[in-house]
């Protein structure tokens, strides 16, 4: 039997990227999941069908920043499948930009996605998680999160929002059978590090120590193992995986 099987997961923003790469991840350990995604195609829905037949992909429209989409995206997943195991905490944006000059919206918008989000849905599944007395939630942060980075002020504090987030809520759910854990990547090559100009990525390059950008693939690993039930007594925890480039 596979490690998951029985299990009903939700990832937030997978259509592509990380997000993709953790939910096929789950997909291939027996999970039942929900592919959470701002807007549902035909297309996208066929690539999830094709990971695992129907009942094993779902995809879902879950836009992290509106509340009314997360209250009805959970209800429809709790009344479809009757039950949530796994919620992964991903979908997240950039509006980078030196702080004098950021505009309010900008750092709305990035709190909105990346923190408030996740709070509202954390909200949400941790009652149905309750109800079972099991429940495993990992959110994907960054880096920045941690050391800060210039250009960055929005991105970084709801980064390092998140970890404190989940610290409170793993203390508060840790007698319930559920944990709450974070997961930090460095650079990782996907489409948001697609965009950036070739200078960046040369210094970036330089400060890692492994010598390479890691793959959406390293990053569901190390949630893999945080959502699986042997990671039982990890709760509160952050885990970098960023090829060395801040040993924190
Ligand atoms: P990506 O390729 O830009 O994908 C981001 C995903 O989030 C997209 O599927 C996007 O949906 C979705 N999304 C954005 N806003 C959303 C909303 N309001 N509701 C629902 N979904 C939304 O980014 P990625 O590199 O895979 O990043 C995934 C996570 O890892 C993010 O939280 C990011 O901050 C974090 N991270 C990435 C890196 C890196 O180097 N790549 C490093 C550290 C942390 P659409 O497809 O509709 O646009």
């Amino acid at each position: 039997m596979k490690p998951l099987a029985g299990q009903v997961a939700l990832v937030s923003g997978a259509a592509r990227g990380i997000g993709w790469s953790i939910a096929s991840m789950l997909i291939a350990e027996g999970a039942e999941v929900w592919f959470g995604v701002r807007k549902a195609t035909p297309e996208l829905e066929e690539s999830v069908v094709s990971l695992g037949g129907e009942r094993k992909g779902r995809v879902l429209e879950l836009d992290v920043s509106s509340p009314d989409s997360i209250e009805a995206g959970v209800d429809r997943l709790l009344n479809q499948s009757g039950r949530i195991d796994i919620l992964v905490n991903n979908a997240g944006i950039v509006h980078d930009g030196l702080l004098v000059r950021m505009k309010d919206e900008d750092f709305l918008d990035v709190l909105g996605t990346n923190l408030v989000g996740p709070f509202r849905l954390m909200r949400k599944v941790v009652k149905a998680m309750m109800k079972e007395r099991y429940g495993r939630i990992v959110s994907i942060s960054s880096i920045v999160g941690t050391t800060g980075n210039a250009g960055q002020a929005n991105y970084a504090a709801s980064k390092g929002g998140l970890v404190a987030l989940s610290k409170s809520l793993a203390l508060e759910v840790a007698t319930r059978g559920i944990t709450v854990n974070v997961v930090a990547p460095g650079f990782v090559e996907t489409d948001m590090t697609g965009i950036l100009p070739e200078k960046v990525r040369e210094a970036a390059l330089e400060r890692i120590p492994v010598g390479r950008f890691g793959t959406a693939s390293e990053i569901s690993h190390a949630v893999r193992y945080l959502v699986s039930r042997e990671a039982g007594f990890v709760t509160g925890q952050t885990l970098h995986v960023n090829g060395g480039m801040a040993l924190v």
